[in-house]
């Protein structure tokens, strides 16, 4: 509970307008895109960072717990403000500062959508490379604090590669600058790259400096589709082993493939086991021979139909296909849980047909969902959450996947973070020693524990 004497101090800090407390306006900000929902006592809206470190040090000093927002799209609890206290909403602060072509940079403001960036790069002739599939409402900041991910992250890298700098109002309450405006440094402990992946309880990030690209001339999209899940994860590993890196690879299963065309009607293949999406962008007259030697890998392993969009609209239906078959899949269940294990890319086969077994054994709908090239997969189980029966079938089967993924060499996360969603799985995955390790860095930085209370390493 917040006292009212409290809410006032809020409000003179960000204004009256820019604070809510009534229990049903607050749990409207205290969700994510997992199952779970609290309200917090207060969601405030800053709009600069001296507001931001204002809210922080008054929450430090009554021991308020801060849980960071920007759009609430992350898959892992990390915006879910279980212990109450107030949801810091920074999707006002959402300013384009700089756009730098001649040293490849930009700065931006934390709530900026990263889609929006993408619209105000292109008249330069410059994109910004990390693209998750939520790009259309997910933020810089939030994309910062779970080291997002997206198809083209396989050719260009996820979020920590085109971070060269922070503004990050510590749990204090005071500014610091991490990094800097230049790409290369090598001065003393890299803490940009310790607050990128931090799920919101180190700091909060109020400016971010970017890398920017310029965008390649050409590009060609190729849908690939396999009568064998098998044939179609193999093909992964033998594009890449065959000397070709794409800027995207990606896998859809029937389940899926099915879901994104009743909700897309883009022309999909139902029948097929399994579609790969690939791309490959560069010099014009370099793509032939790589769309040449794809056709090779994927005719080596079975490959049904090898198509190649014709058509700028007709790449942007595949890609709205894929973009969009996570929402689509409530046409099949009314819940779903998606996880995100990484294993080594020539472990795909494996862990998809373990995946496979698992939804078999549970008698759960698993659909494969990945960003194969990066051996990252989004394992979607479909469920009722109404039925607890189920849920706890939920459960076994999400942890099944977690340990198989480990036992293959993999990760929790390739790019969702852990939250609250993975933290039972957290020792499966680093010793004891490390885990200490870690806690005791958030005690350095936020010996109060005010920021993201409970979240990442459950302290
Ligand atoms: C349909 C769908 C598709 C998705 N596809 C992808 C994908 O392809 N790749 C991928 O990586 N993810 C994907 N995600 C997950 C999600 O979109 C990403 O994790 C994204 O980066 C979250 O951004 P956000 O603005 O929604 O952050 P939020 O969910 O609001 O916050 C995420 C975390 O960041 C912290 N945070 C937010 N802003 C700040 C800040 N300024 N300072 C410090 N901490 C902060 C929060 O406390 C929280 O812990 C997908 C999600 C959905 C629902």
């Amino acid at each position: 509970m917040i006292s009212s004497a409290l809410m006032e101090e809020l409000k003179s800090i960000v204004g009256s307008k820019n604070v809510l407390s009534k229990k049903d306006e607050c749990f409207d900000y205290g969700y994510d895109a997992t199952l779970t929902e609290y309200s917090a006592d207060a969601v405030v809206f800053p709009t600069s960072t001296e507001e931001v470190a204002q809210v922080i040090k008054l929450a430090n000093k009554h021991l308020l717990p801060v849980i960071s927002r920007g759009a609430g799209t992350n898959l892992s609890g990390g915006t879910v403000p279980h212990k109450g206290g107030i949801v810091l909403n920074l999707t006002r602060m959402n300013r384009v500062l700089e756009i730098d072509t001649q040293n490849n940079l930009a700065v931006v403001e934390p709530g900026l959508v990263n889609a929006d960036f993408q619209e105000i790069l292109a008249p330069y002739g410059y994109y910004y490379s990390p693209d998750p599939a939520s790009m259309k409402v997910c933020t810089i900041g939030g994309n910062v604090a779970e080291n997002a991910g997206g198809p083209r992250c396989l050719k260009y890298g996820v979020t920590r590669e085109y971070i060269r700098g922070l503004e990050v109002v510590l749990p204090s309450g005071e500014v610091i600058v991490t990094g800097s405006k230049n790409k290369f440094t090598n001065d003393g402990y890299d803490l940009t790259k310790l607050m990128i992946a931090s799920e919101g309880i180190l700091g909060v990030f109020t400016k971010i400096i970017v890398s920017i690209t310029p965008i390649w001339e050409a590009k060609k999209t190729m849908l690939c589709s396999f009568d064998r899940i098998e044939d179609a994860s193999n093909t992964v590993a033998d594009i890449v082993g065959a000397g070709i890196v794409p800027t995207t690879l990606e896998m859809m299963d029937n389940l899926l493939i099915n879901c994104a065309e009743d909700h897309t009607k883009v022309g999909l293949p139902r029948d097929a086991a399994a579609i790969l999406l690939i791309e490959v962008d560069g010099y014009k007259e370099d793509l032939p021979g790589q769309v040449e030697t794809i056709h090779g890998v994927c005719k080596k392993n079975n490959v049904r139909e090898f198509k190649v969009a014709q058509s700028a609209a007709e790449v942007d239906q595949l890609w709205l296909a894929r973009r969009t078959v996570i929402g689509a899949v409530a046409r099949k269940r009314p819940s779903y849980s998606l996880q995100d294990v990484t294993v080594p890319r020539n472990k795909m086969p494996a862990i998809v047909n373990k995946i496979v077994e698992i939804s078999q054994r549970y008698d759960l709908p698993i659909g494969v969902l990945a960003h194969a090239g990066d051996g990252n997969l989004h394992p979607l189980v479909l469920f009722d959450e109404r039925d607890k029966i189920e849920v706890e079938k939920v459960h076994h089967a999400e942890g099944e996947i977690c340990k198989a993924a480990l036992e293959l060499g993999g990760t929790l996360s390739g790019e969702h973070g852990i939250g609250t969603l993975k933290l039972p799985y957290l020792e499966w995955e680093f010793s004891k020693e490390a885990i200490e390790l870690m806690k005791g860095i958030k005690r350095l930085f936020d010996p109060n524990n005010i920021l993201n209370p409970g979240k990442v390493l459950g302290v």
